[in-house]
Parts: C-alpha cells; sequence; structure tokens
C-alpha cells in the first residue's frame, strides 16, 4: 500500500492535514501490522509493504513528520514542486527550502517530483509540457538517488503525459483511484486523512 500525505503538523488546518499526533498512530499502525516500510523503488508487495509518500514540499514535513520517520527507521518519499521550492513562506505555504531537503535525506527521505508547477497536466498545452515533467538539473542535483518518480498534480494524467513521464522516470504515483497498485506509471495511493485508521476493520479503514 503507498499512503499519500501533504501536511503534518500540530493542529490540523483543513483535508490535506493529519496532526502530529495522528501521524505517530499510523506509523505504530504500521509496524503493528507487520508491514515493511520501503522506498517506492524497492516496493514489490502491496499486501507485506507500506510506502509513504509526502506531496509538494511542505515545510511542516521536515518539522513534524521526518524526525518521526527518521527514529523509526522509516524511509519516505518526498514530491517535490519545482517553481515552489526555495520559495520559503507566503500565503499559499511554506516550501522548502535546498538546506530543508538536505536535512530531509539526513531523515530517510528521498526526493521525487511533482511538476513544476503543479497545473493540471491535462489541460497544459503540448509544448509547455515537457517544461513540467523534467526536474531542473539544479534540482535533480540535490539528490542524485532521487527523481526516478513523478507524482502527477491533482493525480491527473492522460497518455501525452505518460509518453513523456515514461521517458524521464522510473514510475509515477496517482491516486484517487485512477491507478492500479501493479501499473508502473499510474501506481495508486491511498490519502490518508485525520480521522481514517490505517488497518483497522472499521468503516473508515483503508
Ligand atoms: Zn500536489
Amino acid at each position: 500500500m503507498i499512503l499519500m500525505y501533504h501536511h503534518v503538523g500540530p493542529t490540523v488546518k483543513g483535508g490535506n492535514w493529519v496532526s502530529a499526533e495522528k501521524f505517530d498512530r499510523d506509523l505504530k499502525a504500521i509496524a503493528a501490522a507487520g508491514k515493511r516500510v520501503v522506498p517506492l523503488a524497492r516496493y514489490a508487495s502491496p499486501a507485506e509493504q507500506v510506502v509513504l509518500t509526502f506531496d509538494d514540499g511542505n515545510r511542516d514535513i521536515l518539522e513534524f513528520a521526518a524526525p518521526r520517520m527518521a527514529g523509526l527507521g522509516f524511509p519516505f518519499e518526498l514530491f517535490l514542486v519545482g517553481r515552489r521550492f526555495g520559495q520559503g513562506g507566503g500565503e499559499r505555504g511554506n516550501w522548502l527550502s535546498e538546506r530543508d531537503v538536505a536535512a530531509v535525506r539526513g531523515c530517510g527521505g528521498r526526493l521525487q517530483y511533482h511538476s513544476w508547477t503543479h497545473a493540471d497536466l491535462t489541460l497544459v498545452a503540448d509544448d509547455a509540457l515537457e517544461a513540467e515533467i523534467g526536474p531542473p538539473e539544479s534540482l535533480a542535483a540535490l539528490d542524485p538517488e532521487g527523481f526516478e518518480f513523478f507524482a502527477y498534480p491533482f493525480c491527473r494524467y492522460d497518455e501525452r503525459i505518460l509518453r513523456l513521464v515514461r521517458k524521464r522516470y522510473r514510475g509515477a504515483v496517482s491516486g484517487k483511484g485512477l491507478g492500479r497498485e501493479n501499473e508502473a506509471y499510474a501506481m495508486d495511493r491511498v490519502k490518508v486523512t485525520e480521522d481514517r485508521m490505517l488497518f483497522q476493520h472499521d468503516r473508515k479503514s483503508v
């Protein structure tokens, strides 16, 4: 199972947020269920393995999620948005910097890509697509072992996008049921929310 997070923080500020307390419970639930946390590059068994992914490059991941995963020796994947990277705080977010991602890597995180602008790529013209999908050299240089996987913004993709992603990447992740677990360029993910318990047999379990 591939889990998708966006924000982890002291308080829940919206549907893309999970509290640090809930995140702790998720990590314990993964260990208690006997699942092994692996990097996406080594993901082979949805039944036995879990991959932890974080989209957009929010700074709270460094503060509230990365140290918790490092403490347990859990690797994780961070999907960065090129144009936001290094932009610091602002009205619409607080993005990781170059120094931050070095710290993230020190905690066992690997850097991956999530497009240049986070546009819905199915609406982007053909001649602008390549610049959305390939990471700039300067960014790719920050993790020589990373940038092997792509996360589609809004989990949306079409044949044009798939063609370019296949050329540049080893695989890609989707979500929202728009992909299939075993499809290398549309690996499905489960979005984790504050009230969704992992691995428990109730209606909200995943
Ligand atoms: Zn995103």
